[in-house]
């Protein structure tokens, strides 16, 4: 993706990203209600507080296609367990009680959060343009730290990790 694309696509996706959490604002529900026992261990209480989610059906992934970045049809298609948007992430109902998954989606807030929206985006789209989802560094951070979560090793500040991936990236 060309500077110029993404020039002319980021105020594109912001506008549709506020508004899909404004459409979602009554059904968003705080961490902190889910009561998690390990997730605090991770996060600093300001992050966990910080955090919101919404539980649907199918998570809402941006039009991207309409927006004219044809290249990103495949993303555009799938139905992933969760997707983070600024301080809200979505869950598929299947996974709204998997902490871990909750714990992945954290992880993106906090990229989300040092990035600011615009690196976010340039930083994901690049990943997925290059790497393909999976493989893209910032899935690929959040899908490594949730498994370390998930082995129930040693506790680590989850913050912390993301700021020196991101600085090494
Ligand atoms: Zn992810």
């Amino acid at each position: 993706m060309t500077p110029q694309e993404f020039e002319t696509a980021f105020p594109k996706v912001m506008g549709w990203i506020q508004q899909t959490l404004v459409a979602h604002k009554t059904l968003g529900r705080s961490v902190t209600s889910k009561n998690f026992k390990r997730l605090p261990l991770y996060f600093s209480r300001t992050q966990i507080e910080a955090a919101k989610f919404v539980v649907v059906d199918r998570v809402p992934v941006p039009p991207l296609s309409a927006i004219g970045l044809y290249r990103f049809m495949e993303f555009e298609r799938g139905d992933y367990d969760g997707i983070t948007y600024l301080d809200t992430y979505f869950l598929k109902r299947s996974g709204a009680d998997d902490e871990s998954l909750h714990f992945h989606e954290m992880i993106h807030l906090v990229q989300w959060r040092l990035l600011g929206a615009e690196f976010f985006l340039a930083m994901y789209a690049g990943g997925l343009e290059r790497f393909g989802y999976r493989n893209s560094p910032l899935e690929k951070m959040a899908y490594d730290a949730q498994e370390l979560f998930a082995r129930s090793g040693p506790v680590f500040d989850a913050e912390k990790l993301v700021e020196e991936k991101l600085s090494v990236l």
